[in-house]
């Protein structure tokens, strides 16, 4: 039986791949899983309890034990929420308990016909063999305007300076932590969206997905 299509986007934070990734998803009739909701969901289930999101055990049991119904929390989405992912998200044991739920989606799809995933390690460790992997990024200055600009949007106060200096901070525990750091894959296509817009960014995204069907 030939394989499903999958195609694997990765990248920082408000690099734009979440927008990008529904995107193709629905031009193409493909499942999309945003698996950042994931490690947000073990982050925050142990922050509402009152516990460490960076202690092992109950971080390694959490993910274990981890139901669908955990990724339709309403607070997966506040910044807490992604510190929290974070810093569970460098717990080697937490990945590997997370690591099946991503495949077996990838290969089953809910809807038969392919799969979009997205978030920081698709294409180097969960979906290796996907038939199509972008690497989305935009600097600093320029995803930390695009956050600040959402939040304002939503009626929420933010600072630029904060914004900016969490976002670093994030970044750099997920590109520098033992496993599955933030990295290109190798054969990943890069997309710079520093002076992009939503639809230019999809314009080349599209291009190159048509072009490997
Ligand atoms: O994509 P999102 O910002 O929701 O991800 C939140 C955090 O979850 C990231 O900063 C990262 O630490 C972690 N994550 C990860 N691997 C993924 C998706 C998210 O480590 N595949």
């Amino acid at each position: 039986m030939r394989a499903l299509p999958i195609i694997a986007i990765d990248g920082p934070a408000a690099a734009g791949k979440g927008t990008l990734a529904r995107r193709l998803a629905r031009e193409l009739g493909f499942d999309y899983l945003d698996t950042g909701l994931i490690y947000r969901a073990v982050g925050m289930k142990l922050a509402r309890a009152g516990q460490d999101p960076s202690a092992v055990e109950p971080a390694e049991h959490t993910a274990r034990t981890l139901a669908p119904t955990d990724l339709d929390a309403p607070d997966l989405r506040i910044d807490e929420a992604a510190q929290a992912a974070s810093k569970v998200a460098v717990i080697p044991g937490v990945r590997a308990a997370l690591l099946d739920f991503q495949r077996r989606f990838a290969s089953h799809p809910p809807g038969g016909a392919g799969a979009v995933l997205d978030g920081r390690d698709i294409g180097t460790v969960v979906c290796p063999d996907a038939s199509v992997k972008l690497f989305v990024t935009a600097s600093l200055e320029k995803r930390a305007e695009r956050r600040l600009k959402e939040l304002q949007e939503k009626g929420l106060e933010a600072i630029h300076g904060t914004v900016l200096a969490d976002m670093r901070e994030r970044d750099d525990r997920d590109k520098n932590r033992s496993v599955a750091p933030l990295i290109p894959a190798e054969d990943a296509v890069v997309l710079d969206t520093s002076d992009l817009d939503a639809d230019q960014a999809y314009a080349v995204a599209l291009d190159l997905v048509r072009s490997k069907q």
